[in-house]
């Protein structure tokens, strides 16, 4: 709480500069689909997003502007239609190269343990930082990685993280939202266990990571998503407040 205040407190009004934008046109491919009064609250949510939060650079890298921005608008991306202007238990961002290296024991197939290094593109783990790679920070806004995109993915976890559970479930506000979310999500899960799903296979590996995983193709690839997993665009569309498909079919590029 004393955390909160003190943010509250010292924040300074953050401001968006307008020469961050030609970066953002060249570089994140979404930017140019956003108009009007979208385009205000991603720059204003943009901008907070790189004041709220401390960087840190691992492995070499350099925190430029650009990095910051580029991470911040895409974080800014899943706030666009919600009520909410930040990632409230997000402080700090850490900032990789290529690959995240993490060295430690974890969870493997059938209940195994394994231990040893992972190559990761991200991770996000409750209430601590988020770490992400440069390199897939940038192929997932340019989206020429066939539709993956670690920022949305890793923020997809955080708000997931919201209500204290890494269920797959972010906060819905009403019992009613929760069982029509869980009467659209347990099937499309099935099918993506199956093997029979437009969602890549990493999203059968739990819950949580198919809701990760639906975030990335709801924003990166919205058109394959409407057209083959059609409630759960549309649930998807509700939690977010937004329809990314629309906004692509509407944009001149
Ligand atoms: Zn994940």
């Amino acid at each position: 709480m004393l955390g909160l205040l003190r943010r509250w407190f010292t924040r300074p009004t953050p401001e968006f500069d307008p020469a961050w934008e030609p970066m953002l046109l060249e570089k994140y491919a979404h930017w140019s689909t956003l108009e009007g009064g979208e385009l205000e609250r991603m720059k204003m949510l943009t901008a907070r997003f790189i004041a709220d939060n401390d960087w840190e650079a691992a492995q070499g890298m350099e925190i430029t502007t650009d990095v910051q921005v580029l991470v911040a608008a895409q974080a800014a991306m899943l706030l666009l239609g919600l009520e909410i202007d930040e990632y409230f238990d997000v402080t700090s961002i850490i900032m990789h190269k290529s690959t995240v290296r993490l060295r430690g024991v974890r969870r493997g197939a059938a209940g195994t343990m394994r231990d040893g290094v992972q190559h990761l593109a991200g991770q996000a783990t409750p209430k601590g930082p988020v770490v992400l790679s440069w390199a897939a920070v940038k192929r997932g806004a340019s989206r020429s990685g066939g539709g993956d995109n670690v920022v949305y993915h890793e923020f997809a976890h955080r708000l997931d993280m919201l209500d204290g559970f890494t269920d797959g479930t972010p906060p819905l506000g009403s019992e009613e939202a929760a069982a029509r979310w869980a009467q659209v999500c347990t099937p499309a899960y099935e099918r993506v266990q199956a093997g029979d799903s437009v969602l890549r296979g990493y999203a059968a590996t739990n819950i949580a990571e198919f809701f990760a995983v639906a975030t990335e193709a709801f924003f990166n690839r919205p058109e394959v998503l409407a057209e083959h997993e059609r409630d759960l665009y549309d649930e998807l569309r509700r939690f977010f407040g937004q329809d990314p498909a629309r906004r692509i079919q509407s944009s001149p590029t």
